[in-house]
């Protein structure tokens, strides 16, 4: 008999039966309010009954039509839907399984299209687990320990993580910016570079938005120097931040967005979007896998489009996360080991500190597992994973986050 893997550790001690909204239920039938959603993937609930009817009606019709060899309705659905909800001129799409395959996929169409080798990303950023995304990925030493030589090519600038850094916004992204134009001077001319990859939201480098200066400052180099902006939207997408991507709160428009978890609330299916022009640059043959655009996914992902739309639930999102992350700012307010509480739309993250500002993880894993506990699932995130995060689906009611945040508080 063999045994799971050492390396599959829960954060929480549950083992779970069904889910069914923003509740899992253990196998003892008790309910935990889940504010963790599979680290944001289910956004319309655990087994939305529209996405569950989909799913059940596409495996008795076809499971898996290979595309590059076939064509099927529900792929050819879920691109022409995606354009209703794409930033204009992004009209063609790519399907992959996981964040990181999408990522994959965006660097290689960055560098091909561009025939330039470098690629900028940002202190803290997440970007996945593959060679190439963890090339990407400064969130902590965890994702690239003992795993090097990493991909070649690839400059990290700062971004304006304010509170860290201990200024303003408007210092932070001063720096920012002007340590990125550091960059281009010295290690990445802008002629060498391909690609700058940014998070609306760092979300593993603990839920610190991005803002309007700074993601308009991005946009201004790259156009000035031929350079595509991608937006990771892995996690910030699909209304999960109360837009429909992360980026719309600053108005500023991406060449490349990709995009994954929420997407098809649970099944695996990620995706590239960009312009027609751009997409025919990538090199055939070079993109996709096997499983990439598989039909019970993209059926499950027309459903919850469906279901976001009919349930007004990125208008939800903003809602529910106002009143999330005000009411956490409230018991911040009553605990001086929260050192700042931050985040957009359903992404919520409180951070734990000593008493003279270092990162203390001790304090927020205890604060965690005693919300665990009590029966609500939290998640960590952040460099030290000294920030509790909170990522409910996106079909939370307000009493939902009212109890949650009534059990933060004792936990705390
Ligand atoms: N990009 C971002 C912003 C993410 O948050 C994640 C996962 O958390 C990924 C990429 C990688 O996605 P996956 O775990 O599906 O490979």
């Amino acid at each position: 008999m063999s045994q799971l893997s050492p390396l599959l550790k829960q954060a929480t001690p549950v083992e779970v039966d069904y889910g069914e909204g923003v509740y899992l239920y253990d196998h003892s039938g008790r309910r935990h309010l889940d504010f963790t959603a599979g680290i944001g993937v289910t956004s319309t609930g655990h087994c939305h009954p529209k996405v569950v009817a989909a799913a059940q009606e596409q495996v008795g019709k076809l499971i898996h039509g290979q595309y590059t060899t076939v064509m099927h309705d529900p792929l050819r659905s879920l691109a022409e839907r995606l354009g209703d909800v794409l930033p204009p001129g992004l009209d063609s799409v790519f399907f992959a399984n996981s964040g990181s395959e999408a990522v994959e996929a965006a660097l290689r169409l960055a560098r091909q299209a561009t025939g330039r080798p470098n690629i900028i990303v940002f202190q803290g950023g997440f970007h996945g687990r593959t060679v190439g995304a963890a090339s990407l990925t400064t969130s902590g030493t965890r994702f690239r320990a003992g795993y090097a030589p990493l991909m070649d090519g690839v400059h990290v600038a700062p971004f304006p993580f304010a509170y860290r850094y201990g200024w303003d916004e408007a210092t932070a992204t001063r720096f920012a910016l002007q340590e990125l134009d550091y960059l281009f001077a010295t290690m990445s001319p802008g002629e060498e570079t391909a690609a700058i990859f940014v998070e609306p939201v760092l979300g593993e480098g603990g839920y610190v938005p991005a803002n309007r200066e700074f993601l308009a400052g991005l946009r201004e180099r790259a156009d000035k120097h031929g350079i595509l902006l991608v937006a990771d939207e892995v996690q910030t997408g699909f209304g999960r931040t109360g837009k429909f991507w992360g980026m719309e709160h600053f108005d500023v428009q991406p060449d490349v967005v990709i995009t994954a978890k929420g997407l098809a609330s649970g099944f695996p299916l990620s995706g590239i979007a960009a312009s027609t022009e751009l997409m025919g640059k990538a090199w055939p043959g070079s993109q996709g896998g096997t499983y990439g655009g598989n039909a019970v996914a993209c059926a499950a992902a027309l459903a919850t489009l469906d279901v976001i739309q009919e349930e007004g639930l990125v208008n939800n999102a903003a809602t529910q996360g106002a009143r999330l992350l005000e009411g956490s700012r409230q018991i911040a307010e009553k605990f001086p080991q929260i050192g700042d509480v931050r985040g957009l739309g359903l992404m919520v993250g409180s951070e734990f500190v000593t008493a003279d500002g270092r990162a203390d993880p001790d304090t927020a894993k205890a604060a965690q597992q005693a919300a665990a506990e009590r029966g609500l699932l939290l998640l960590m995130c952040g460099a030290w994973m000294n920030t509790v995060r909170m990522i409910p689906a996106l079909v939370v009611s307000g009493a939902q986050v009212d109890d949650a945040l009534g059990i933060w508080s004792e936990s705390v």
